[in-house]
């Protein structure tokens, strides 16, 4: 399949990945929007949010119960936000499931 996201979870694209288990991959932006900037993906290929069902719901469980410890192991002891872009509208531009952490500096409160 031709996923960015599935070929740096099998190795064959490099990234600078940060944390992995048996669920979840995450690994640095290549196009840091504030000074973190980290990507968390399914090990299986989603193509979105709105793609979330029953049969793979324990990846998106295993996502939010990693980005603690990705936020504590980056040095967000301040806060951080968790965004998911999906589809056309939310300007989804890589059509496989992943989770923005962004933090690092004082993030604005706009949202859109
Ligand atoms: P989105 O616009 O929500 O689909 O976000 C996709 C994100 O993937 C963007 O922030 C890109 O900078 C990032 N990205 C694209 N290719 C790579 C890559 N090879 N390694 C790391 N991040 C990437």
């Amino acid at each position: 399949m031709d996923c960015i996201f599935c070929m740096i979870r099998d190795g064959k694209i490099p990234s600078n990945k940060v944390f992995e288990n048996d669920y979840v991959l995450a690994f640095n932006d290549v196009n840091p929007q504030a000074p973190v900037h980290i990507l968390v993906i399914p090990k299986i290929h989603v193509e979105s949010c709105d793609k979330i069902n029953a049969e793979n719901a324990d990846y998106v469980k295993e996502i939010f119960l990693a980005i603690p410890q990705i936020a504590a192991k980056a040095g967000l002891d301040k806060g951080y936000r968790v965004i998911t872009n999906c589809g056309e509208h939310g300007c989804q531009s890589v059509k496989h499931l992943h989770f923005h952490i962004i933090g690092g500096t004082q993030l604005a409160e706009k949202m859109c």
